[in-house]
């Protein structure tokens, strides 16, 4: 799976509104398959990924999920 044109203009937006700051749920919910998928190039919003994953309970959880049901 690659990153859509979508996908990738709100991915962009997310970076220029966040900076440094962290990306919302709903932001790590849209590039979840691509990051578990290890699709996402940009090392800056892999950065603001690994560091939502980190930081919210939720996200994690379903990033185990989705990485569980793919092994
Ligand atoms: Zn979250």
């Amino acid at each position: 799976m690659t990153l859509d044109d979508k996908q990738r203009e709100m991915l962009s937006r997310a970076l220029e509104l966040t900076r440094d700051d962290e990306i919302n749920c709903d932001q790590f919910a849209s590039q979840l398959a691509a990051y578990v998928d290890g699709n996402i190039g940009d090392s800056e919003a892999l950065a603001l990924l690994d560091h939502h994953s980190e930081i919210c309970p939720e996200c994690a959880e379903e990033l185990q999920i989705l990485r569980r049901a793919l092994d």
